[in-house]
């Protein structure tokens, strides 16, 4: 970006970034190991995108990461996969070992036990004709994995609405996507609770992680502190979408951009007395400093 004439020799702005944007432990676990091994052993095969930022899956690609999906899979004969921190079902794990290929696991901890739970509940369920469900966005790899745990018999609930394909006579468990939002996972809960009939059991387990969850409350703090917000965020991530909502909810100064060049001038007239970054759950730290940096210049 130019900087403006009328700018130059002005004290420069105050920036300040969020520090608890930016990625969960999962996450920041998961591409820990990927470049050790890129270090060691030069190429991988992350099956899906690492993280949902393209500039920080870019920086992995040229340290030799390769991205495939699913039907990739089939054409690859040799050479080290990768899963990352959302998980995989049971058939992923048994094709990697069909092709005798090597496999990375970088599934979040906290993903590896929820992923357990489901499969618990699911037999518990066999027992007693009951239901497994999920709350969580459809097509997910997060909820594939969970969902894999049930032979794909879980019945995912994307929003309130969808309770009514729960059957109300048969027991459930609910378990919810690490990422959702709490209210609405609260409000399908009650839901599911409501419709039920007299006396058939319902379980309750709350599988939102802790790490995320209360990112929207502390973000919206954070974007009324300061005059204008820069919101650091991919494309392609619902979770970037989600808390630039809250943030541009509560400050209509607030732009989204995705990589430092996106930076408009014109938002910056009138000048700003401070400027927010912050970032979601997948924005890398080096980038929000990037961006950071560059608004410092202006
Ligand atoms: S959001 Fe939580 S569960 Fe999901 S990868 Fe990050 S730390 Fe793990």
């Amino acid at each position: 970006m130019r900087t403006p004439a009328t700018q130059k020799n002005k004290t420069p702005l105050h920036v300040e970034i969020d520090n608890q944007s930016g990625f969960c432990f999962g996450v920041v676990r998961a591409i820990r190991q990927a470049e050790e091994e890129l270090e060691t052993n030069g190429t991988i095969y992350s099956l899906g995108d690492i993280v949902h930022n393209d500039l920080e899956v870019d920086r992995l690609n040229n340290k030799g990461m390769k991205t495939i999906d699913h039907s990739d899979l089939e054409e690859i004969s040799e050479g080290t996969v990768f899963f990352r921190a959302h998980g995989e079902p049971p058939e992923s794990y048994q094709k990697i070992k069909e092709k005798g290929l090597r496999l990375i696991d970088a599934t979040c901890p906290v993903v590896l036990k929820l992923q357990e739970k489901v499969r618990n509940a699911y037999q518990e369920m066999l027992k007693c004709n009951g239901q497994v469900a999920i709350f969580g966005k459809i097509g997910h790899a997060e909820v594939k994995g969970l969902s894999g745990q049930t032979h794909h018999e879980a019945i995912i609930l994307e929003k309130e609405e969808d309770v009514r394909l729960i059957d109300p006579n048969r027991p459930v468990v609910l378990f919810s996507q690490t990422t959702k939002s709490p209210v609405v996972f609260k409000n399908i809960a009650e839901a599911i609770q409501r419709r039920a009939m007299a006396g058939v059991e319902i379980k309750i387990n709350d599988t939102i992680c802790r790490q995320v969850s209360n990112r929207a409350p502390h973000l919206q703090v954070f974007a009324r502190k300061h005059d204008m917000v820069v919101f650091v965020g991919g494309a392609k991530s619902s979770n970037a979408r989600s808390l630039f909502e809250a943030c541009i909810a509560v400050n209509p100064r607030t732009h989204f951009i995705s990589s430092p060049n996106d930076l408009q001038e014109l938002w910056f007239q009138p000048k700003p007395k401070s400027v927010g970054v912050c970032g979601a759950t997948s924005t890398p730290g080096w980038l929000m400093e990037t961006v950071a940096e560059k608004i410092r210049a202006l």
